[in-house]
């Protein structure tokens, strides 16, 4: 799964609760947010993993679907792929 394109991209200031993030390839839901999150903060207590999906952990948290195993939601530090949005950064 290659990079998205710069226009494929939304900027958001922050992520509302509620807001999924989710496989670019499959579509599966991995994370919902729990809390706001502000672009700048991180995503560690403020995320319940899907079923089937491993806990968010700092740095140790898998940038791969864990379903189709292609899928990469997440490209440092800060463009993730949402259900809602598609990509944001
Ligand atoms: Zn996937």
């Amino acid at each position: 799964m290659p990079q998205p394109f710069p226009d494929q991209i939304t900027a958001l200031p922050f992520l509302n609760a509620g807001t999924i993030l989710s496989c670019p390839d499959c579509g599966i839901g991995l994370y919902l947010l729990t809390k706001k999150v502000t672009r700048d903060g991180t995503f560690e207590g403020a995320v319940q993993a899907m079923a089937g999906v491993p806990e968010y952990k700092r740095g140790s948290t898998p940038k791969t679907c864990p379903l189709c195993q292609t899928g990469q939601w997440w490209y440092p530090p800060g463009t993730i792929h949402t259900f809602q949005y598609g990509w944001v950064a």
